[in-house]
């Protein structure tokens, strides 16, 4: 056993989500991403004096709906707060953020892991704003500084340290990605940097209670980065403790290009932020109608789909993984079940079919070109073994993707695509079948009954696919069997 297998790794994640709300979170500059630098910057996110905040509805209520969706508690009053601290991309001089009175209490999220569902807990969620972008990379001799994201409407989620492993925060992630999807709250866009998190990561003598001291690291963008980083982390900690030595609490920056973490700031010269009430905006109040109405809102979640998809449909893990990935997708999924009692013949179309050639194409499940009937009667059509899954998805598939409008049923039959179970036609193709193989006739006669396959891809190919193999199978016995 190595000395690395003797600790537990505990991790607890600060996770901000960047919404997509059309104006920053306190006045109405434009949120969009991308645009040219300092182009969304009024005299507010310049922070001129004199200029005073406003909140913003959308970032209150997305805040409320997440909560809603992680089953937190609503806080009827919350409070907005400054967090002080001088940097340049932080005109104000100060961040407004919620420290004492969040918006959001308790709650959790449900991470899929190979063997099901783990839950983890949430201690808060709170609103605040982003600050702006400071580039050190562009010119040799100045820093340059890009105010547009200052201002923009975030949402804190901080965990309990719940989660063990690099593995178990890919998967929160993951979850909250889909989650914020699903609320269409913000695009969860790690690359673009909706998404980000710091990794709070200690370790402790597997067995033993009480929690190791911990290390942070900061702005962590990717989940390739969040693993080394993690990998790293829970080493360095390791070695420390088992060289005699005490990990000390730390804020640490992760360098993508060393695979290093290095310290930012230690406790003794941790940041005194002087949190205080901000003055400028009124405590936030949400009334209980306010809470019901958002909470009518709310789309079907992934866990309850999924759900639905194994317990109700029958469907595996992994199909049940595929469908819920996107809400539209599974939705979809799930209206075109809703008639039909073909529901394993619709998933493998979606899984099989649908969703890649939705990536291929980069649509979205709403441009699909079948409508809802022809879906059906397609799926309808092989698991009433009218045609093969191998001529549906090779033949007819490509043939409805050009837009025709007809059922795939009456496709199936202008094309010759349907199950050939005319017997006296399907034996007259056996007898060619065995005709044109006579020295593996032999062999099979002889014992190698292996070839069996053969005769079947023989069959399949003469017939284009429209042999019925079942039938085409116990002809072939038959006329084998009669003859030896
Ligand atoms: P602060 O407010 O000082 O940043 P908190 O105590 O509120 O710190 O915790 C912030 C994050 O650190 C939370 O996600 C929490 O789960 C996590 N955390 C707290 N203690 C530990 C620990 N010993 N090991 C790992 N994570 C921890
Ligand atoms: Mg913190």
């Amino acid at each position: 056993m190595s000395i690395y297998d003797k600790y537990e790794t505990i991790i607890g994640l600060e996770v901000h989500v960047q919404l997509s709300t059309k104006s920053k979170a306190f006045c109405s500059d434009a949120t969009t991403f991308g645009a040219s630098p300092n182009s969304q910057v009024s005299i507010i996110s310049l922070a001129h004096p004199g200029t005073l905040p406003r909140t913003n509805k959308t970032h209150i209520h997305s805040a409320a709906k997440l909560g809603l969706a992680l089953g937190c508690k609503i806080s009827p009053e919350s409070r907005f707060d400054r967090k002080n601290y001088f940097y340049a991309d932080l005109p104000k001089g100060y961040q407004i953020t919620q420290d004492r009175m969040p918006i959001c209490v308790g709650g959790s999220l449900d991470i899929l892991l190979k063997d099901g569902f783990r839950n983890i807990g949430i201690h808060h969620i709170h609103m605040e704003e982003d600050a702006g972008k400071s580039i050190h990379d562009v010119d040799p001799k100045y820093s340059l500084v890009d105010l547009n994201r200052a201002g923009v409407p975030l949402l804190e989620v901080v965990t309990e340290p719940d989660l063990r492993s690099a593995e178990e925060v890919d998967a929160f992630m993951t979850a909250m990605r889909q989650m914020v999807r699903y609320l269409d709250i913000s695009d969860g866009n790690m690359e673009e940097g909706s998404m980000r998190c710091d990794v709070n990561i200690s370790v402790r003598l597997k067995g033993t209670e009480k929690l190791g001291e911990r290390c942070e690291v900061k702005n962590v963008n990717s989940m390739k980065f969040a693993r080394r980083a993690i990998d790293f982390e829970v080493k360095r900690q390791i070695d420390l403790l088992e060289s005699g030595g005490r990990v000390l609490q730390q804020t640490l920056n992760f360098d993508p290009v060393s695979g290093t973490t290095s310290p930012l700031r230690s406790k003794e010269n941790a940041h005194d932020y002087r949190y205080f009430p901000e003055p400028d905006l009124p405590p936030v109040v949400l009334d209980e109608n306010v809470i019901r109405e958002l909470k009518a809102t709310l789309p079907a979640l992934p866990k309850s789909l999924y759900q639905q998809f194994v317990h109700e449909f029958k469907l595996s893990h992994d199909d049940a993984v595929i469908l819920i990935e996107d809400r539209d997708f599974a939705l979809y999924f799930l209206g075109n079940t809703q008639q039909s009692k073909s529901v394993k013949a619709t998933a493998n179309l979606f899984i099989n079919k649908i969703r890649p050639w939705l990536s291929e194409h980069k649509k979205s499940i709403a441009d699909f070109p079948m409508s809802d009937k022809q879906i059906q009667n397609f799926a309808k059509l092989i698991e009433a073994e009218k045609v093969t899954a191998s001529i549906a998805y090779s033949k007819l598939f490509p043939a409805m993707m050009e837009g025709k409008k007809e059922l795939p049923s009456e496709v199936a039959e202008q094309l010759g695509l349907l199950k050939n179970t005319d017997s006296s036609e399907l034996e007259a193709l056996v007898d060619a079948c065995l005709a044109a193989n006579p020295k593996e006739v032999k062999a099979y006669q002889n014992g190698k009954k292996k070839l069996m396959g053969f005769f079947m891809g023989e069959l399949m190919k003469m017939s284009r696919g429209t042999a019925d193999p079942k039938m085409g199978g116990k002809l072939l016995r038959e006329k084998l069997d009669i003859r030896y």
